[in-house]
């Protein structure tokens, strides 16, 4: 598919940067969102990051200029008539992808393979809504796209072996390593990563050793880059503790049954970094212990 032109729908944090590594390697990129201005702050956004790379001598200024001479805003779905591949980033939001993918099955030629980047509606569910389910797949990006290496390649129950074969050697064109996921909640990533979480969460309620002791612990003795709980307050707790929810729904097992600190932490809305406290007090600009509550 090189040289081809891909679709992504919805340019807020992961759409922007999925159409930044996709133009980096070189294919044609629509950049799709509802409105102009939703458009244009992802296309700034793209813009910001590969300046930097240029400022660091990372990348070069003629690269950049390509890659970004590759996007092409649109606010129309109809501009995925002629692109073999769409990507949708938008809300989490069942109801809203469903209408999307639904009007990209009647815009788009029957040939063009449809993914999402879901992280935790089934790609089956989505997949049901659209007539072409053998060509419809998850492409679960992680955060930040250009820095993050993994993209999950999530089949659906009809999706076929072509399908995935065209969706995994456009990833690895992006950069990206591959691994393959039946559909099941939380896929790998997010489903391993939960049950850790819990555990870390257990170890601190139970007393066996304090917050910063068990980030160190993980850090240094798994070689973690963020202990679980500086990492959850980077993600967001209100995120987590969505996810958790989110995986205890679908196995009804206690492993992913969200944290009751968590859950107290989301009521206060202490959702981490972005709201000064989580895990941790990040109000005087540094990491520090909390003194204002009990865990
Ligand atoms: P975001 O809020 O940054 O971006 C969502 C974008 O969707 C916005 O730009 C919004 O304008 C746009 N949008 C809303 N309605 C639309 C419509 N009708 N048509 C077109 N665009 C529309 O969200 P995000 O963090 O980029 O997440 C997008 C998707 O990626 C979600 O499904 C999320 O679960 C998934 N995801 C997120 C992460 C993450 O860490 N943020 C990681 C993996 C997967």
């Amino acid at each position: 598919m090189e040289g081809k032109t891909i679709m992504i729908v919805g340019a807020g944090f992961m759409g922007a940067g999925i159409a930044q590594v996709a133009a980096q390697a070189g294919y044609k990129v629509r950049l799709y969102d509802i409105s102009e201005p939703a458009v244009e702050n992802g296309i700034a956004g793209i813009k910001k990051i590969l300046d930097k790379n240029v400022d660091k001598g990372k990348m070069a200024q003629t690269d950049m200029d390509a890659a970004l001479a590759l996007i092409v805003p649109s606010t129309s779905l109809d501009d995925a008539k002629d692109c073999e591949m769409v990507i949708e980033a938008v809300f989490e939001n069942f109801e809203l992808k469903k209408e999307i993918f639904q009007k990209l099955d009647e815009i788009c030629s029957p040939e063009t393979i449809l993914a999402t980047n879901t992280s935790s509606i089934p790609i089956t569910k989505i997949a049901a809504a659209v007539k072409r389910p053998d060509k419809f797949i998850g492409m679960h990006f992680f955060s930040p796209v250009p820095v993050m290496k993994l993209c999950e390649i999530i089949r659906g129950i009809k999706t076929s072996d072509d399908a995935v074969k065209v969706t995994t050697e456009i990833a690895e064109k992006m950069g990206k390593v591959t691994v393959i996921s039946k559909d099941v909640p939380g896929f790998i990533v997010n489903r391993i990563n939960a049950a850790f979480r819990n555990e870390a969460y257990r170890c601190m309620e139970e007393g066996v050793a304090t917050i910063e002791d068990i980030d160190k612990a993980i850090k240094f003795g798994l070689n973690h880059p963020m202990g679980p709980f500086e990492l959850a307050d980077f993600v967001g707790l209100d995120v987590g503790f969505n996810v958790a929810s989110t995986l205890y729904a679908g196995y009804k097992d206690s492993r992913f049954a969200p944290n009751a600190t968590l859950e107290k932490l989301n009521i206060s809305g202490d959702l981490g970094r972005k709201t000064g406290k989580g895990w941790y007090d990040y109000t005087s600009g540094e990491k520090k212990p909390r003194t204002d509550v009990q865990f």
